[in-house]
């Protein structure tokens, strides 16, 4: 977004009355500060005008609906993904969903084969020690922890070499469902990904472990959920599962019908 979109923007609402001329000269910066103020924003004195003009930024994605993070002026990685679907929607750029040209290094695999992850018997031999080669995954829109709903998740750790795979599938899966579509669901609710642990009713490692599994929804897809009974299993949430089983993922729920909340980066 560039100065004379975002001008064109704040004319919109009313609080710029200057030419869209992508200079943000006074007329700008106070129509910044007016927008900002509606928008409930503080914007501290010690910002900085270009913190003020990147806050504003952000503050047009949150109005249309963008996931965008805290209204702070800084770019970080959520605000950059807001920014890529608000270009993607309004100025012709590229798809959000797709890796980014600039910052990822090209695939070598072809898109349609899938990432081989080990079978669970060989995790430890790929995947190293448990708990360990942990990132950080930054999540393309906020879930709800699920045993605290007033928990925003906006993030979590997941092993680094599940990393890239893990986020693709959230880019997809917010390309495929909107915010009340993951919220029907149950898309949005998070059970829990690293977790060193045994297997639940078993006494091997829990693929949680490793931080190579996720859990959705646990309380409406519990480990003696089925087919006739779990959200998860409903036909509206097959895009869902078939952005997982693209990137090679396994559905515990798909492959053996119990445990629905699971999906994991190992096969069976
Ligand atoms: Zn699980």
């Amino acid at each position: 977004m560039d100065g004379s979109e975002l001008q064109r923007r704040l004319k919109e609402v009313g609080f710029y009355r200057g030419r869209i001329d992508g200079i943000l000269g006074p007329l700008s910066v106070q129509a910044i500060a007016a927008f900002l103020l509606h928008g409930h924003v503080s914007a501290p004195q010690s910002w900085t005008k270009a913190r003020r003009v990147l806050a504003a930024k952000q503050l047009v994605c949150r109005t249309e609906g963008i996931e965008t993070g805290p209204i702070d002026g800084l770019m970080g990685p959520q605000t950059a993904y807001a920014f890529r679907v608000y270009a993607y929607r309004h100025t012709g750029g590229p798809s959000p969903f797709l890796p980014d040209r600039d910052s990822t290094p090209p695939n070598p695999e072809p898109a349609t084969a899938p990432p081989l992850w080990p079978r669970q018997a060989q995790v430890d031999a790929v995947f190293g020690g448990m708990g360990v080669h942990q990132v950080r995954l930054h999540l393309p829109f906020p879930m709800q922890l699920s045993w605290d709903r007033t928990k925003p998740v906006t993030s979590f750790f997941v092993h680094e070499k599940v990393h890239d795979s893990a986020r693709r599938c959230f880019e997809r899966i917010a390309d495929a469902y909107d915010a009340a579509a993951r919220r029907e669901t149950g898309i949005a609710i998070f059970g829990g990904c690293l977790n060193v642990r045994r297997m639940r009713g078993g006494s091997a490692w829990s693929m949680h472990s490793w931080g190579i599994a996720i859990d959705f929804d646990p309380e409406r897809n519990g480990l003696n959920s089925n087919r006739a009974n779990a959200r998860l299993a409903r036909a509206d949430c097959l895009t869902f599962w078939k952005i997982w089983e693209d990137e090679g993922w396994v559905s515990l729920g798909r492959t053996r019908d119990f445990d629905w909340m699971h999906v994991q980066a190992a096969r069976l």
